[in-house]
């Protein structure tokens, strides 16, 4: 049995789990993806597979003890550190309550780095000495949409997997096939946008034209009667922290079709909006353009790199250069 496994990630699951990877002792798995595609789904009908005491070919039991200490998150065997474990601290000792855990051992020891995105010296070394020295049979799982992070030693001892999206019309079909609200609710072209501005993400696109649709109207609206009367008094407007990421996210795919404009006529992120991105490459040179998009991504890595500092600053900082670049540059 398969349990909520999504389709797109069907085909990877099956050729992990029967390739003979297992049958080595201590080596890391590194699963390598290109948008948010959930790979901790995968990886956790992995986890299940490699744990269950009553496996038939690709399937578990979804029944063992193992199968339901997996379902409730509580198997001694196994942790799990996600964005939000603090590594140095929680590593050590969460490692080491699954190495002399002696309440119930299963033939491995699997430690998952969800969206592995950090490295230091002490955890680089850490890793290294489970993979090479640990007595039992220890599996570290990483996923990753870059596996620049994870150092020389340890990416030598690990087996690489990469999966890519799938194309925009196996992702329209599947969304047409399993919401039945947004098949009833949007036509193609902004099923298709929501895809394209969602980094072909088949999870965040539903998100997107579930949660976020209502938003994403009004935001394109004002970016439109910004540029249309004067940027500086109305962008503040838009300052709000949950859903910055998903304005500046926006702004850049509006900016990119107004590049292609009249260009590559074939694609465009916003289809369902090319009137507007026709109006404004009136009013943008592509100069000034390539100084905005270069202005957004200083405030990302400035966003990203200061965070104890006051982020309105930055902001502010970014919408002040903005409307200088359209008012004042040529
Ligand atoms: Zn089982």
């Amino acid at each position: 049995m398969i349990l909520n496994l999504y389709p797109w990630l069907i085909n990877l699951y099956k050729e992990i789990i029967l390739s003979n990877i297992f049958k080595r002792k201590n080596f890391g798995l590194i699963i390598n993806y290109n948008t948010n595609l959930n790979v901790d789904n995968l990886v956790i009908n992995i986890i299940k597979w490699l744990f269950c005491n009553y496996k038939i070919n690709y399937k578990f039991c979804n029944k063992c003890i193992n199968c339901n200490l997996l379902n409730n998150s509580n198997h001694p065997n196994y942790y799990c550190f996600d964005k939000n474990s603090n590594i140095s601290l929680d590593m050590v000792k969460n490692i080491n309550k699954i190495f002399f855990n002696n309440l119930y051992i299963s033939k491995y020891k699997i430690i998952y780095f969800s969206n592995f995105n950090f490295s230091n010296k002490f955890i680089n070394n850490f890793l290294l000495k489970i993979i090479e020295d640990s007595f039992y049979n220890v599996i570290i799982i990483f996923s990753c949409l870059s596996y620049i992070k994870i150092p020389n030693t340890i990416l030598s001892r690990c087996y690489k997997y990469i999966i890519f999206s799938p194309n925009e019309n196996y992702i329209l079909n599947w969304i047409l096939n399993n919401y039945k609200n947004i098949k009833l609710n949007f036509n193609k072209f902004k099923i298709l946008s929501s895809i394209r501005i969602s980094n072909f993400s088949p999870l965040l696109s539903v998100y997107l034209l579930e949660k976020l649709w209502l938003l994403r109207k009004n935001f394109i609206n004002n970016i439109n009667f910004i540029f249309y009367k004067n940027i500086s008094k109305y962008v503040i407007l838009f300052y709000n922290n949950h859903l910055l990421e998903y304005y500046i996210n926006w702004f850049l795919y509006i900016l990119l079709d107004i590049l292609r404009f009249n260009k590559f006529k074939i694609i465009y992120y916003n289809i369902d909006y090319i009137y507007i991105i026709k109006y404004l490459s009136n009013l943008l040179s592509i100069n000034k353009i390539f100084l905005i998009i270069d202005e957004i991504f200083l405030f990302l890595n400035d966003f990203k790199n200061n965070l104890n500092f006051n982020k309105n600053i930055f902001y502010y900082k970014l919408i002040y250069n903005i409307f200088y670049i359209i008012n004042f540059l040529k």
